[in-house]
């Protein structure tokens, strides 16, 4: 399958939504809503989510969506200002939406795993995002257990991570068999990307999380300093830290769970279409003992923890490090 038109909905959804996202980062400082499990979410996450739905229900009207937010708390009375803010992006961005159509979208991406299934983060590092920092629309489609094609939009990223100042935006695509490709959200010509070449390590970076409470610094630096890593980490928040990867911009991503939360389990909306994007690239992503992402069991990477990205070349080194750091 060559998964053409997929490929086409999802780079298009996911365009509008960082279109949307930026759109509210410009016009107020986001401000978080605390979830349940008190997490932030923003009127932005919303926002995506709606887009991205909205564009998967016309084109695979019976493909499922598996994404992070849910309307549930949207629908509260006290929420109805945030609510008609939703719905004002919405419409701008697709001229279409009603507080009602908004609500149903954003619940079609509430739906159970299945033989294929989308997977969505609208808004994936939401802290980032309300830092003005780095975050990630990530969405991926995934076929009995396998993600077969993968979309990063990383509106804040810079195009090379060695110019900071530089121009910003990067989408990121993958379709199995297909390679990756990277691209300037604001258009431009695709490049095809590759991980860092084995021999073009020395001066390579790893990549971690900004939040402490995401991963475990103190071990993630042990193990970067043991396969000969010296430089300081770049920290990252969200999936671009998986285009930084794919890119060869940085040799290795390491998400060890944190000793705050050591029973922790990985969403699969936070790795499936990162995890495409490295592997098309020519790298290798696997949990902290080696074994491959299982995203057919839920919505959490139930039977995995701690998650490892790297070129390939030290993969097998990386793993052998981290057990020697156990004992
Ligand atoms: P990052 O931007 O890489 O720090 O990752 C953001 C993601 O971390 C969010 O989308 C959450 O789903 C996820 N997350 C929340 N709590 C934890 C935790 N204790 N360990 C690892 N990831 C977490
Ligand atoms: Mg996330």
């Amino acid at each position: 399958m060559s998964y053409e038109k997929e490929r086409q909905v999802a780079i298009e959804a996911a365009l509008t939504a960082a279109k949307l996202c930026e759109k509210v980062r410009q016009e107020r400082v986001p401000e978080a809503i605390e979830k349940s499990d008190k997490s932030p979410v923003t009127v932005a996450d919303f926002g995506s989510q709606a887009v991205i739905c909205r564009a998967l229900a016309a084109a695979f009207p019976d493909d499922p969506v598996v994404g992070e937010e849910d309307a549930a708390a949207l629908r509260e009375p006290s929420m109805a200002a945030q609510l008609q803010q939703v719905t004002n992006y919405v419409q701008a961005l697709t001229g279409e939406a009603n507080p009602e159509a908004v609500l149903s979208w954003i619940n079609r991406g509430n739906s159970e795993i299945a033989p294929r299934y989308w997977t969505l983060d609208p808004i994936d590092g939401t802290k980032g995002f309300l830092r003005q920092d780095q975050y990630a629309v990530a969405l991926a489609l995934v076929e009995k257990g396998e993600v077969k094609l993968g979309v990063l939009a990383c509106p804040a990223l810079p195009l090379a991570l060695d110019q900071p100042n530089g121009e910003r935006g990067v989408l990121f695509v993958a379709v199995r068999g297909q390679g990756a490709i990277m691209l300037p959200l604001a258009g431009g010509t695709p490049r095809p990307i590759r991980v860092a070449a084995a021999d073009d390590l020395a001066n390579l970076r790893f990549v971690e999380s900004v939040e402490s409470g995401h991963g475990d610094h103190s071990r993630q630096d042990a193990v970067a300093k043991a396969v000969g890593i010296t430089a300081d980490s770049l920290r990252m928040d969200s999936q671009a830290k998986y285009g930084a990867v794919a890119s060869g911009q940085a040799a290795l991503y390491l998400r060890l769970p944190s000793p705050k939360s050591p029973d922790y389990r990985e969403k699969i909306w936070d790795h499936a279409a990162g995890t495409i994007v490295v592997e098309e690239a020519g790298g290798r992503v696997t949990d902290m003992y080696g074994k491959p992402l299982n995203f057919s069991l839920g919505a959490k990477l139930a039977d995995n923890q701690g998650v490892i990205v790297s070129n390939g070349s030290i993969h097998d080194q990386v793993i052998a490090a981290l057990q020697e750091t156990i004992g």
